[in-house]
């Protein structure tokens, strides 16, 4: 692109002298800096770039185009769902009437509280299970939320020997992250070549020390786990209990719930599921459900309705785990699925599960001829790759064999974002890939047709793909370095 104000940083932008604004006139008129104390005095001219409003309004927006979002093009990552946000949640959510201080009375806030536990309500309904706390900031948070109830129940039980998590080892980097910050022991369980629980390899780690078991269902691989009720009548059996990675729950919506499968407690991620905002870090939203006889475990405050005075209540309970949070969560993320579970209503969220398997499904089926597929048959979801097939990306020792880091790249000079890739970890050239429920037809036949087109790309030319992308305005990064000498400021890329 033509334009001197692309692929520059704003202090190659910067001119002596420049200004782009004017101040006000200073309320200090008539005090000088010598009646500033010495060591409030800055020593020498702070270096900042000096420009007019154009050259920052441009820079900025010129920058702004080359980030890759939801409200650009189709983002197939995998194990991240929600690639949809409603701009009306973003009307809802700035509505004047939620704009309240979170210390505000809750006799002062009875709207914000009603909504707050239709959402408790709706999210219960929808996961099968008696309460759910919006207090939690992310998935892994409520991770953690969650375990702090299985242990807080155990705790209350006087049953204190049982420190150990047992965890699959396709979960999700937070699963045993969350349980060693919780202060338990990660046991981790093996999966079969179908890529499910090993039921066989989980007997022998069950006992009085187990604290419970985490599952993702369906798995990090886009596998609907089978053996479920097998699995929560041996843990259950042992006394442990069991808990339900549900950041990813779209496939299950309205098709089946984590309470009738025999889990004790759940987290949700608003942020994957719901569609409120997801990526740069945040601000997410982690709900965490529980069954029947767990409630008083949940984090405080709880928001409840009391049926005699009519009004919404903030409890604490002498029982609880604590305090997870300040208030009542990240507010104006739980306002924003709540729009989006109205503008669903009942019958639709019956279809959103459905709907985003036949998108998986109808991917997966389409470009198998040319991609490696390690678990044949019907996914969830999402579903993995291992690579291109080997008449594609050539002989696995030659030099110019086509990687799957090589395909992700090639996606961007598409237009594309690339799917998840080298995760997880059970394959060596994993590319996981998640349409969700939201996008329509030609957008799947469109992104189908570009993969195919690079898989006959690898096998005619794979010198281009090894160097690609070769369209965007920074081309491929030596990833090693970048991790191991990463420059965030001007001065550090002059040094
Ligand atoms: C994303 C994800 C998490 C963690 O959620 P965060 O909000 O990123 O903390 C946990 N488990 C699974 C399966 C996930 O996909």
């Amino acid at each position: 692109m033509n334009n001197v104000y692309y692929g520059k940083l704003i202090f190659e932008l910067s001119q002596p002298g420049r200004v782009g604004y004017s101040l006000p006139k200073s309320a200090f008129e008539g005090y000088s800096l010598d009646d500033l104390s010495a060591e409030s005095r800055r020593g020498a001219e702070v270096e900042l770039p000096e420009c007019d409003e154009l050259t920052v309004a441009r820079h900025y927006t010129n920058m702004s185009n080359n980030n890759f979002g939801v409200d650009t093009g189709f983002y197939p990552l995998g194990s991240c769902t929600m690639k949809y946000n409603p701009k009306i949640n973003e009307e809802v959510a700035a509505l004047p009437g939620f704009n309240i201080h979170p210390a505000t009375p809750a006799a002062l806030s009875q709207g914000a509280l009603r909504l707050y536990d239709e959402v408790q309500k709706t999210l219960s309904e929808i996961a099968g299970l008696s309460r759910f706390t919006l207090n939690p900031y992310a998935g892994a948070h409520g991770e953690l939320t969650g375990l702090m109830v299985i242990r807080t129940y155990h705790q209350q039980r006087g049953d204190t020997q049982r420190t150990k998590i047992i965890v699959p080892d396709s979960a999700h980097g937070t699963n045993p992250a969350s349980a060693a910050v919780c202060g338990l022991q990660i046991v981790q369980v093996k999966s079969t070549p179908r890529g499910t629980v090993d039921v066989e390899d989980l007997k022998p780690l069950l006992g009085p020390d187990v604290a419970g078991m985490m599952m993702t269902n369906p798995n990090t691989l886009g596998i609907f786990e089978t053996e479920i009720p097998e699995i929560a009548r041996l843990v259950h059996e042992c006394g442990g209990l069991m808990y339900y990675d549900g950041a990813n729950l779209n496939p299950m919506l309205g098709v089946c719930r984590p309470g009738d499968m025999g889990f004790d407690v759940m987290h949700i991620n608003l942020h994957k599921t719901f569609s409120t905002p997801h990526g740069g870090g945040g601000p997410g939203s982690g709900p965490v459900g529980v069954r029947q006889g767990l409630e008083h475990c949940l984090p405080n405050p709880q928001v409840v309705y009391n049926e005699e005075t009519h009004l919404y209540e903030l409890r604490t309970d002498e029982h609880s785990l604590g305090y997870v949070s300040g208030w009542l969560g990240n507010y104006a993320i739980i306002i924003r699925a709540y729009a989006y579970l109205l503008s669903l209503g009942r019958e639709n969220i019956a279809m959103a599960g459905k709907l985003s398997v036949l998108n998986a499904n109808y991917i997966k089926e389409s470009l198998k001829d040319y991609f490696n597929l390690p678990i044949d048959g019907l996914c969830k979801h999402e579903f993995v790759f291992d690579g291109l097939r080997e008449e594609y990306a050539g002989d696995h020792h030659a030099s110019d064999h086509v990687t799957t880091l090589d395909v992700a790249k090639r996606l961007l000079d598409y237009g594309y974002h690339a799917p998840t890739i080298y995760f997880p970890l059970l394959f060596h050239e994993a590319m996981m890939i998640e349409p969700t429920e939201t996008e329509s037809r030609d957008t799947l036949d469109a992104f189908i047709a570009v993969m195919q087109q690079i898989a006959e790309e690898a096998k005619a030319n794979p010198q281009m793909l090894k160097t690609a992308p070769h369209n965007t305005p920074i081309r491929r990064l030596d990833d090693v370095k970048a991790v191991k000498e990463p420059k965030f400021t001007y001065r550090s890329l002059q040094a």
